[in-house]
């Protein structure tokens, strides 16, 4: 077997592993499709497929055998970046997880990072917490997508690290500083279904006796910025 066929979103997340990798570390990489298809693509990377589970990692192994790339790519049973070297990866892939796991397993891993010339992290849920991460950690954020795969919506976020001190206002790390310019119709449809989640969130709020001032204020800003940027276009 040659060719492998991705999901749209690993294939999206696989676009931006730059072409001068000379190690790709993908953490959580049950089946490794993306490392066998990068490696499949491009002989002259290698690869880590980093699994915190059995079967999972065994579903890797299986896969890397069957595409011949034992070589090429090592699948290494454990948890978060714990399974690499310092300085063994240059571009690190976090892909189908939610926003705060990815961003516990950078900040577990720190001492891991000091090679890593681009972070590709791709949550389900939760991509203000990347965000957060990026500045708390001065990596400047270099992309945003977003896209619906099968009905779900996913944001992928590309992190490099940076000389200054990065900053984005709150609105932007809600939201997404790159998508707040590109944004397109799932942009939109994202967003027009959180607003509706918030809005009945902050009525069934105002109508409890034990509220919580900050969570309402903050939603309710929150709502602001939706508005503001997804106004009554339905594009
Ligand atoms: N990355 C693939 C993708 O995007 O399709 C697989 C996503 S799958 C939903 C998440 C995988 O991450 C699971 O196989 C899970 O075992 C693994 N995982 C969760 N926490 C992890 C951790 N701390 N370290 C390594 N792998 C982890």
């Amino acid at each position: 077997m040659s060719k492998i066929m991705l999901s749209k979103r690993l294939e999206k997340v696989a676009k931006y592993i730059p072409s001068t990798t000379e190690v790709l570390a993908d953490i959580g990489s049950d089946h490794a499709y993306l490392p066998c298809y990068v490696c499949l693509q491009n002989p002259d990377i290698k690869a880590i497929a980093g699994e915190v589970n059995v079967g999972p990692s065994e579903s890797a192994q299986a896969q890397v055998n069957q595409f011949g790339l034992t070589n090429r790519i090592d699948v290494r049973l454990g948890d978060g970046l714990s399974v690499l070297e310092p300085e063994e990866a240059d571009c690190i892939v976090i892909a189908g997880m939610g926003g705060s796991l990815i961003t516990s397993i950078l900040e577990n891993g720190k001492s891991k990072l000091s090679n890593v010339n681009r972070l590709i992290l791709q949550p389900n849920i939760d991509a203000q917490s990347i965000r957060e991460f990026a500045v708390d950690h001065q990596y400047q954020i270099v992309d945003e997508q977003i896209l619906d795969e099968d009905g779900y919506i996913y944001e992928i976020v590309v992190l490099e690290p940076s000389e200054d001190h990065v900053q984005y206002s709150d609105k932007e790390l809600f939201l997404g500083p790159i998508l707040l310019k590109t944004k397109g119709e799932v942009f939109y449809r994202k967003w027009r279904n959180v607003l509706q989640k918030k809005e009945k969130i902050i009525e069934q709020m105002k109508r409890s006796s034990n509220i919580s001032e900050q969570k309402l204020n903050l939603f309710t800003q929150q709502t602001h910025w939706i508005k503001e940027e997804i106004g009554s276009d339905n594009s």
